[in-house]
C-alpha cells in the first residue's frame, strides 16, 4: 500500500482517537440496557454535569444537523423565528433541518463577514418587526468558533446574552468544535456557556474524536421537557445509547477532549504561521481555531489541486485546511512547503 499524504480538506476525515475508541471497547464487554438506561450513558451525562460544573440535562443525537435543529426546536413554537449569521452551519449546511424539525420556524439571517453575531446585530433583527405579521424572535444562535475558526470572548457572549435577556430571547450555541474554543480561550467550559447566560449547548464530539455524536446540553433544564420524546420522533434515540455515550466518559476522563483541541488547534497555527506573508497568501480570517482559510491567487489553487491536495472553497473563494486530533506535523509542513514552492514560482518575475 502506497502511502498518500494526509488530508486536511475536513476534520471530519480523521479516525477514532484511542481514548474515545477504548470506551467503546469498554461498554462492548457485555449486555446492557437500551434506550439510554444503561450504566454507560449514566456515567457520560455525569460527565459532563462534572465538566460543566452544574445540573444540566444531557442528551445524545447522532450528529450535528440533528443536535442544532431538534435543540432549536426545543425553543421554538412553529411561528418562532431564529436569529442567526448569514454563515452559520444551521442557514448554509443542515439542508433547511432547523425549519423542518420546528414545523416551520424561521431563521433571520444577520450579515456577517467572520459569521459572528453582535448585539447590535441581534437588536436590529429582533426589533425590526413587531407585528403579527412576522415570525415572532425566540432564540439567537451563535457558533462556537465560528465556521470560519473564529472565537467569541467571554465577554462578547455576556454581551450576547444580556441582549438576550433584554429582549426575551433564548441562547443556543452551535459548539461542533466547542473542545477547540475551550482549548483557545483556556476557560472553564462553564465560563463561555451557562456562566456567560447560553442556555442550551450542542458539543461537538464527532470533530473532537468520537467516531459519531453530538450532545445536547440543556442547562435551563426547564427547556428539555420531553425532549427525550423530541429524539425518538426525529430517530434520534440510539436503541444501543452507550456506544453513543461511553466516547465521551472516555474523552472527558482522560482529559483527550482538550488534547484533542489543542493538538489540531496547533496544527492550524503552525501552517498559518508557515504561509503567512508568502507572496499572494493572505489569511482569509484570523486563525483562533483548527481553522485555516487562504487567500491565494486562483492559479496556486489548481496547481495545489493538482498536486493532490484537497480542500473547499465554498466560503468565499478561500481553501480551507481543517485539522483534526490526528494531524500530523510532517503532514502540515508538507503542505506548507507546496504553497510556498507554488507561491514563490507563481510570483517570480
Ligand atoms: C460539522 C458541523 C456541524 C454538524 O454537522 P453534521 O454533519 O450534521 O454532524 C454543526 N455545526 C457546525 C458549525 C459544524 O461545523
Amino acid at each position: 500500500m502506497t502511502t498518500q499524504p494526509q488530508q486536511f480538506a475536513s476534520d471530519n476525515y480523521a479516525g477514532i482517537c484511542p481514548e474515545a475508541w477504548a470506551a467503546m471497547c469498554a461498554a462492548n464487554t457485555a449486555s446492557a440496557p437500551a434506550y439510554g438506561d444503561d450504566e454507560w450513558t449514566a456515567r457520560a451525562a455525569d460527565a459532563f454535569r462534572t465538566l460543566f460544573e452544574t445540573d444540566c440535562e444531557v442528551f445524545f443525537a447522532f450528529n450535528g444537523t440533528a443536535a442544532n435543529s431538534l435543540a432549536l426546536a426545543a425553543l421554538c413554537q412553529s411561528y418562532h423565528s431564529v436569529i442567526c449569521s448569514s454563515s452559520s452551519h444551521v442557514e448554509t449546511d443542515e439542508c433547511g433541518a432547523p425549519e423542518f424539525f420546528s414545523n416551520g420556524s424561521k431563521l433571520l439571517v444577520a450579515q456577517s463577514a467572520d459569521g459572528k453575531l453582535t448585539p447590535q446585530a441581534i437588536r436590529d433583527l429582533a426589533t425590526s418587526r413587531s407585528d403579527i405579521h412576522f415570525p415572532k424572535p425566540r432564540v439567537v444562535t451563535i457558533t462556537q468558533p465560528t465556521e470560519t475558526g473564529q472565537c467569541y470572548s467571554i465577554d462578547e457572549i455576556q454581551a450576547i446574552s444580556a441582549t438576550c435577556h433584554d429582549l426575551g430571547l433564548k441562547l443556543h450555541m452551535d459548539g461542533a468544535r466547542f473542545a477547540h474554543a475551550c482549548a483557545t480561550l483556556q476557560c472553564a467550559p462553564a465560563d463561555i456557556t451557562w456562566r456567560a447566560g447560553v442556555d442550551v449547548l450542542c458539543f461537538g464530539g464527532t470533530k473532537n474524536g468520537m467516531a459519531a455524536g453530538e450532545a445536547i446540553v440543556f442547562f435551563d433544564t426547564a427547556l428539555a421537557t420531553d425532549f427525550d420524546y423530541r429524539c425518538k420522533q426525529a430517530g434520534q434515540l440510539a436503541s444501543k445509547m452507550r456506544f453513543l455515550a461511553a466516547p465521551w466518559i472516555g474523552l472527558f476522563e482522560s482529559g483527550a477532549w482538550l488534547r484533542n483541541a489543542e493538538h489540531a488547534n496547533r496544527c492550524a497555527a503552525r501552517l498559518a504561521a508557515a504561509v503567512e506573508g508568502l507572496p499572494g497568501v493572505r489569511l482569509a480570517f484570523p486563525v483562533q481555531a483548527n481553522a485555516v482559510f487562504l487567500h491565494v491567487p486562483h492559479g496556486i489553487l489548481e496547481s495545489l489541486s493538482a498536486r493532490g491536495w484537497r480542500f473547499y472553497t465554498f466560503i468565499g473563494g478561500s481553501a480551507r485546511f481543517m485539522f483534526a486530533w490526528d494531524a500530523r506535523f510532517e503532514g502540515v509542513d508538507l503542505l506548507a512547503e507546496d504553497i510556498a514552492r507554488l507561491a514563490v514560482e507563481t510570483t517570480a518575475p
